[in-house]
């Protein structure tokens, strides 16, 4: 069964805080941790982007791992499908895996379409004061479906997928997102550029 409640089910159970806080473990690393929230409609450019970015932070030396939507559907979240429920207990195990990733110090870039505002919101209040960069791919609809990597909207024309975003079921924008990426006029290169300077920019990269 799939449960999408936060508060601990077990009694008996304390947070244990260990001896080395935030600075010192952004002092190790040389940058902060961070969540990079890539959201946007399937085959939008999330993946190939925060892939592009994570190249480019690596090279400049952060420790940074992208989790994939797919990839974690796989293994972690492999009892999960795409009904409304299931979409939210989805981003929120992501939503605390990542919250780990960044406390422990990385910059973790995460690329689900995330299409539920709230649920964003949710892991936005997990993190702390400018730990959650939410990245908005904005591409229009008729692009991605012209790209379909996956031939995923063809099926879903076809209606061979049900709950799909864009086709039959809902996305909701973000509002004010930190980064806002329209990649009808932007290249990967360009658009992962723009990511790089914002974090650059945020007080979470060092000097490069
Ligand atoms: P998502 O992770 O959002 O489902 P993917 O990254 O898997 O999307 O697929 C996006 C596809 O669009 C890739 O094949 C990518 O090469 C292509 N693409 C073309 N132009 C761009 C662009 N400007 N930004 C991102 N992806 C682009």
């Amino acid at each position: 069964m799939v449960s999408a409640m936060t508060a601990p089910k077990a009694d008996n159970i304390t947070w244990h805080t260990g001896e080395v806080d935030r600075d010192t473990r952004a002092s190790a690393h040389g940058h902060r941790g961070a969540v990079l929230w890539f959201t946007g409609l399937s085959g939008s450019g999330k993946s190939t982007i925060a892939h592009r970015v994570e190249s480019m932070l690596v090279d400049r030396g952060v420790f940074a791992y992208v989790l994939d939507g797919d990839n974690i559907r796989h293994g972690l979240n492999s009892d999960l499908g795409f009904s409304p429920e299931e979409r939210e207990e989805n981003i929120r195990r992501i939503g605390e895996v990542a919250r780990l990733f960044a406390d422990s110090g990385a910059v973790v870039l995460t690329a689900f379409i995330s299409p539920y505002r709230r649920d964003r919101e949710r892991v936005r209040a997990l993190l702390g004061q400018g730990e959650f960069v939410e990245v908005f791919v904005d591409t229009p609809l008729e692009i991605c479906e012209a790209r379909d990597p996956k031939g995923l909207y063809k099926k879903a024309r076809a209606g061979e997928i049900s709950n799909f975003t864009g086709i039959n079921a809902p996305y909701e924008a973000p509002r004010s997102p930190e980064v806002h990426l329209e990649t009808a006029d932007l290249g990967v290169d360009e658009a992962a550029a723009k990511v790089v300077r914002y974090l650059a920019t945020h007080d979470i990269l060092g000097d490069p």
